[in-house]
């Protein structure tokens, strides 16, 4: 019986590990244009959506980041001056690295929770808490 024993163990140590879901997960790439001196990321809306966050707080985030002013304009948003692509994208990065990913398991399955005055970040995977960086 000892061989069954060694059998059922090695079968369980050949089963798949949980499948990481940060695999799933992937930040949404800009897709812009210039128009004259204004540059448009043409599925901003897209990207909010699938990054579960307001478009105003992202674009809040965005023109400061890029210094730049601008507005959305239904699912898209304009910067007021020539962008390239690259730089826009970093800060989209830069973006999903403050305000969605959990920072204890790096999952993204996160919301703004408000507790009096200060607003934290919830994770659904894990439970934890991270601090809020106001923009
Ligand atoms: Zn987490």
């Amino acid at each position: 019986m000892e061989d069954y024993e060694k059998m059922l163990e090695s079968a369980f140590e050949k089963m798949p590990k949980k499948n990481h879901e940060k695999d799933r997960f992937q930040i949404p790439d800009a897709i812009t244009e210039i128009q004259g001196n204004k540059t448009l990321v043409r599925n901003f809306g897209d990207i909010a959506s699938v990054l579960r966050r307001e478009p105003a707080h992202m674009a809040k985030f965005l023109f400061k980041e890029l210094a730049t002013p601008g507005n959305i304009q239904g699912s898209a948003l304009i910067f007021q001056r020539k962008l390239m692509k690259d730089q826009i994208q970093d800060k989209i990065v830069g973006y999903v690295k403050d305000f969605v990913l959990c920072k204890i398991c790096g999952e993204p399955d996160t919301k703004f929770v408000k507790e009096g005055r200060i607003t934290i970040i919830q994770c659904d995977a894990c439970g934890g808490r991270s601090p809020y960086k106001a923009v």
